[in-house]
């Protein structure tokens, strides 16, 4: 027979305590830490649901693998290994390792940009804006219209709009672009994915006007998986064969190995230019380490080089990607405001849309995030107002342009039960929306104030 039911295709063989703490205590904790979640201790939270950065569950050939690391200073035996899984999948043959995502983008992007350059996105992640912009360039999101209705189903609602990037390199002049990158999945969009036809049409244009073309390809595996079972013409292909033919319309690629190469830390830059790799090798070498390691140790790239290979296992994928959506899908026919389609890595909340009753300038999303820990003893984020409001001259708070709540879903760390839990959890945030109210925010840094940000409620 064929089963319908979707199984967690791992079995357990260690495991980590859950401790379970009582609304009373929660109440309690959350006050405690000021209403603001990133304060709390993370013994303190049932389910974490903050990030998937990070926080996969690595497996016991990944872990074998941290015993064979070899730590030698130049030539190590797993930094081959970390080379020949990078280069497989990319087939770009420079590469550079590094501690993570934001210290390639430092090297690239510093490298690249500086006052008077431009660069384009679907949407620029937020460490990938700041390293632009704090070398003095600029950086545009160009996302489709079609990505600003979060209720509007759409199969890639995370592409870039190919006639503005167009438009915009007339504009700014050719010269003056320091690449197009194109982010897969859109991590800042919802996650949602990116077709291999959107990645082609920019290919074209880059050409066109001989621009690089880069991707941050952090989810690339996820996207493989919506652009197989979404794009016409891509369904008899493999994965990894859908990884690669993207990898290869582009000009280099930035990875945060904490996402789809499920290790706890890790990166790269790959490249095919060989003037850009020596330049780009100098400041791997003065800021991350030696050519053959970076900023990793030779554990970390053992594990990487194993992680890159299991991310596309077919039952891997349909297990990451459906679960993520059942959680979207519960949610959804509960009335829960979400955005849709459901995307690969996390499920976002419309906090506006579920307290209306909420102005943005008292936080919606950061009630809601409350309420998550309160009433279940879930951590997740406020994107919205919190992370990205800033101040009139007058002191009057500027809104974000949403204001959501993301539910980002660790790989391979959480069972069905606890995803059950969560939307439980849910019922009860429903039945009690009419009483909840916002925030005011009593202190707070001068720079990303969301991660130290003290609140009070209203
Ligand atoms: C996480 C992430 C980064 C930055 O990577 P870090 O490993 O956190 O430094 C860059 N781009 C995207 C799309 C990401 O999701």
């Amino acid at each position: 027979m064929i089963h319908k039911t979707i199984i967690e295709p791992f079995k357990i063989k260690s495991v980590e305590p859950i401790y379970l703490t009582t609304e009373q205590e929660r109440l309690e904790l959350i006050e405690a830490a000021h209403y603001n979640p990133f304060l709390l201790h993370s013994t303190d939270v049932i389910i974490d649901l903050l990030t998937d950065s990070g926080t996969s569950a690595m497996s016991s050939e990944q872990w074998a693998g941290i015993m064979r690391g070899d730590e030698s200073y130049a030539g190590s035996q797993s930094w081959f290994k970390m080379y020949d899984a990078v280069y497989s999948l990319t087939g770009m043959k420079h590469i550079l390792p590094t501690h993570q995502g934001r210290a390639g983008e430092r090297i690239v992007y510093s490298h690249l940009g500086g006052p008077g350059k431009v660069f384009f996105s679907n949407t620029h992640f937020d460490t990938t804006r700041a390293n632009i912009e704090f070398y003095g360039a600029t950086a545009i999101d160009i996302p489709t219209q079609e990505a600003k209705d979060t209720s509007l189903i759409r199969p890639f609602k995370g592409n870039m709009d190919v006639d503005k990037l167009e438009e915009l390199i007339k504009h700014y002049g050719a010269s003056n672009i320091g690449a197009v990158i194109l982010t897969v999945t859109n991590n800042s969009g919802g996650g949602q994915p990116v077709s291999m036809q959107n990645a082609h049409q920019i290919r074209k244009v880059c050409n066109q006007y001989d621009i690089l073309f880069l991707l941050d390809c952090c989810r690339i595996a996820e996207n493989s998986y919506f652009i197989k079972h979404r794009e016409e013409g891509m369904e008899n292909k493999s994965y990894v064969e859908i990884a690669r033919e993207m990898f290869n319309l582009a000009d280099g690629a930035i990875m945060s190995a904490k996402k789809d190469a499920l290790v706890n830390m890790g990166g790269f830059v790959a490249l095919r230019d060989d003037a850009l790799f020596e330049e780009l090798t100098s400041l791997l070498i003065i800021t991350e380490g030696f050519t053959t390691y970076g900023g990793l140790s030779g554990r970390d790239m053992e594990a990487l080089a194993i992680g890159l290979k299991e991310i596309f296992d077919p039952h891997y994928l349909e297990y990451r990607v459906k679960s993520t959506a059942y959680l979207g899908e519960h949610l959804h026919q509960m009335g829960v405001p979400i955005m849709l389609p459901t995307g690969g890595h996390a499920v976002y909340i419309d906090a506006k849309k579920l307290y209306p009753n909420i102005p943005p300038h008292e936080y919606p999303g950061q009630a809601l995030v409350v309420e998550l820990y309160k009433i279940g003893g879930i951590r997740a984020v406020e994107i919205g107002s919190v992370m990205f409001g800033k101040y009139s001259d007058g002191g009057q708070l500027i809104p974000a342009a949403a204001e959501l709540v993301r539910l980002a879903i660790p790989r391979r760390v959480y069972t069905q039960s606890h995803i059950e839990y969560v939307i439980e959890t849910f019922s009860n945030i429903m039945r009690n929306r009419e009483h909840v109210r916002g925030y005011e925010i009593v202190e707070e840094p001068k720079f990303l104030r969301h991660f130290t940000a003290k609140f009070q409620p209203l």
